[in-house]
């Protein structure tokens, strides 16, 4: 390959060899022998060597042609030190004459690399899973040709499809076969609790068997005729009416056309079958290549459209290897399910089956984290690298508590999982227990607990979790799981059986709250600085109040004879309730005229989610049914602090002094008009949240089912009058939180 003249036969010649080298039976580090000295001769260069990672940040020289062999598994380098190091962490090669000369040069005593000038290192990796860096050196100053470069680059590409294949096994951490290994990821909490069970990919990998090309040709008629069938896949998709023209997922279809057609891609694909690799091999190169600019752009638009590429990549593999979505495994008893992202109504297709969910990105607020909520599936989102490491039916532990997630753990980490899981159901038999009494604190008044739902599948909750009512029916989740606004009947339908579930129980539905982090995917917004603090909830529907009457009329048919309870979303001021109210009573005067039923009782409430609405005009209090505290908005907005935002979202304490102060004031308004209080935020599930948030007056709560049998247990044992000393003695300190108070005197109290 020196000469250069043909180098494309001159790399089908290497592969070919290198093929027949990997097919002999051999131990991993007689295979890693047989490749460096391989390479050495074909590239006709002294030096040629293999530093596989032996840990996430330390490579190992494992097999050399050329430098001192006593240096094999002796010379390690940290990620980012050397020319080495710097090819491992950055994923690219470097390529120079005077290796010396380069910034970071390090050189290792006892490899004798030192009168080796020109040096050439590529990474070993296979999208995105870097194994470690293949190296080939000269002592004349000269850089090696382009050539050289893609032919090593595509060594490296099989070298790594064959270590996931088991080829390079051995003695030693850095010989480890992959995928075996303990892996502990760090993520972020979508949704407490914990979870044991076996890895269930949403998208399984693809295996490429065999990355070698036999027969060029034959490969790269496989090749076009995937990729014909892939054009064909993706215009099917772009006329399929359900992708509205300006939706999100057109957009994406529309960046898969234009991948499939693109020329560039097709060429790379084909210049790397025409040099030795196999189809599928071919297009993994690309993935790869993709993958590792996703690493490296910041551009978010762009890194989007890396990821539509990723997909279209994965779905020319699939055509390629006959390995469709179905891969003939069976789905684990226990599946914890791993992906990229998942939207909302695939996740509601997998259901309660689930036992937990790692995402490898997703967001606090998105869909699927909502629905991930509302079937209380613990989740973990931003489990970086979750992706590359699981394999379906690897054990996977989820701590939705501190957002990790280990990946095939080790016993002793197994074991003190399996002991919290069995402290928490026996946890759960004492909150059964007390399922059938009352909230009654001691000496004090009884607390009314209520659930927060939003799916029939939450309903048998009110029966378990011996909850009075529901507190909080988020309708919007049926508007996010669909494609298209849900129709009047449907919704009426759908409202009828909620009702019907919870058998008398009074459900307050809170009619849509959109926009902020809930967009539904089929309704036209324009881009908005700040959602959250824009165009959502009521605000869309007095704007636009086509579907929040329809939605009215469905609850108000849905009623029929029964109580009904509206609460409205977000309001800020006055006249916004009382155009909402106005709205209802609009309705309730139409089907009245067409002759239906109508609700047995209507109440009218709305939810304080911003502190104006703590400010405003008595009025509001009068005419208000009921209000109902939604403290993850109210709390996000009184301290100014994006409930979304990893950074700031736990920065500021429920129990602050400020707030505590200021939910005072809200429960004094609404004593001093009568007006039924209840807080439906995430803190009410906290039992030291709810306990103060009882303590300074709220009577009813509305939580997460599961959250009802912890937080009935500590009310229960609790005196409020005593907790409410304790936090008017902190207040009177001048302390920030009362937590400190509060946790010390509940530690005293045993
Ligand atoms: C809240 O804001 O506290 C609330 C209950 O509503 P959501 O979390 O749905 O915004
Ligand atoms: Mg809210």
């Amino acid at each position: 390959m020196a000469d250069g003249s043909n180098s494309e036969s001159g790399s089908r010649r290497l592969l070919g060899r290198l093929k027949a080298a990997l097919a002999e039976p051999a131990e991993g580090q007689e295979r890693l022998n047989r490749v460096v000295r391989l390479i050495a001769e074909e590239i006709q260069t002294p030096v040629c060597s293999i530093y596989l990672f032996r840990d996430p940040e330390t490579l190992e020289l494992c097999a050399t042609e050329g430098l001192n062999a006593e240096a094999v598994h002796k010379t390690r380098m940290r990620l980012g030190e050397g020319l080495v190091g710097r090819v491992a962490r950055k994923a690219q090669p470097i390529n120079t004459a005077d290796a010396p000369g380069e910034p970071g040069f390090r050189y290792m005593p006892e490899t004798g690399e030192e009168i080796y000038s020109a040096f050439l290192g590529v990474p070993i990796q296979r999208l995105g899973e870097r194994l470690g860096v293949l190296v080939v050196q000269s002592k004349e100053a000269r850089a090696y040709s382009e050539d050289e470069l893609y032919a090593l680059e595509v060594v490296a590409m099989v070298l790594a499809e064959m270590a996931e294949l088991g080829a390079f096994v051995g003695e030693g951490a850095a010989l480890k076969p992959l995928h075996q290994q303990a892996v502990l990821l760090r993520g972020t909490v979508g949704q407490e609790g914990t979870a044991m069970g076996a890895a269930w990919l949403h998208e399984p990998r693809v295996i490429v068997t065999n990355p070698f090309a036999d027969d060029s040709a034959a490969e790269t008629a496989r090749l076009r005729d995937a990729v014909d069938r892939l054009r064909v896949s993706v215009d099917e998709m772009l006329g399929d009416p359900r992708h509205a023209p300006d939706g999100d997922h057109r957009q994406v279809l529309e960046a898969y056309r234009m991948f499939a057609n693109s020329k560039g891609w097709m060429r790379r694909m084909e210049e790397s079958i025409a040099r030795g690799l196999s189809a599928e091999a071919a297009v993994e190169r690309e993935q790869t290549r993709a993958r590792t600019r996703l690493e490296q752009v910041p551009d978010a638009y762009l890194r989007e459209r890396l990821q539509d590429l990723d997909d279209l990549s994965n779905r020319l593999l699939r055509l390629l290897t006959g390995q469709g979505d179905e891969t003939g495994a069976e789905m684990p008893e226990s599946p914890i399910l791993v992906a990229r992202n998942i939207g909302p109504g695939e996740l509601l297709s997998y259901g309660r089956t689930l036992k937990g969910l790692v995402l490898e990105e997703g967001s606090v607020g998105s869909h699927a984290a909502v629905v991930a909520r509302a079937l209380a599936i613990p989740l973990v989102i931003n489990a970086r690298g979750i992706l590359q490491e699981a394999l379906n039916g690897d054990a996977l532990l989820v701590d939705g508590e501190q957002g990790i997630v280990h990946l095939r753990p080790e016993e002793n980490v197994a074991k003190a999982f399996r002991d919290k899981i069995a402290m928490q159901a026996k946890a759960q038999e004492r909150y059964a227990s007390i399922r059938r009494v009352p909230a009654t604190t001691v000496y004090g008044p009884t607390i009314a607990l209520h659930m927060n739902a939003g799916l029939m599948a939450d309903l048998p909750s009110l029966k378990n979790s011996g909850a009075e009512g529901v507190g909080l029916f988020r309708t919007e989740l049926q508007f996010l799981i669909r494609n298209h606004v849900p129709r009047r009947d449907e919704l009426a339908m759908l409202y009828g059986r909620v009702m019907d579930a919870a058998d008398g129980k009074r459900v307050v539905f809170r009619t849509l709250d959109i926009g902020s982090d809930k967009v539904l995917p089929y309704m036209k917004r324009d881009h908005e600085p700040n959602p959250a603090l824009g165009w959502r909830a009521i605000r869309v529907f007095l704007d636009r109040p086509g579907v929040m009457r329809m939605q009215l009329q469905a609850l108000i048919r849905a009623a029929a004879g029964r109580p009904l309870a509206i609460m409205f979303p977000f309001i800020a001021q006055l006249d916004e309730f009382l155009a909402g109210r106005a709205a209802v009573h609009d309705e309730l005067e139409r089907e009245e005229r067409l002759g239906r039923p109508l609700p047995s009782k209507i109440e009218i409430g709305a939810m304080l989610e911003t502190p104006s609405l703590a400010f405003s005009p008595r009025r509001f209090f009068e005419s208000a049914d009921f209000i109902s505290v939604g403290g993850n908005d109210l709390k996000q907005f009184f301290f100014a602090a994006d409930r979304e935002n990893e950074r700031v979202r736990r920065r500021y304490d429920s129990l602050n002094v400020s707030y505590l102060t200021f939910l005072e004031w809200i429960v004094q308004r609404c004593e001093d008009t009568g007006t039924p209080l209840s807080f439906c935020g995430e803190d009410a599930g906290r039992p030291v949240e709810a306990m103060c948030f009882a303590a300074m007056g709220f009577r009813t709560l509305s939580m997460r089912p599961a959250s009802i049998g912890p937080v009935k247990h500590l009310l229960r044992r609790t005196n409020l009058a005593e907790v409410r000393e304790v936090i008017d003695e902190a207040r009177g300190s001048g302390a920030q939180s009362v937590r400190p108070a509060v946790m010390e005197w509940l530690r005293a109290q045993g």
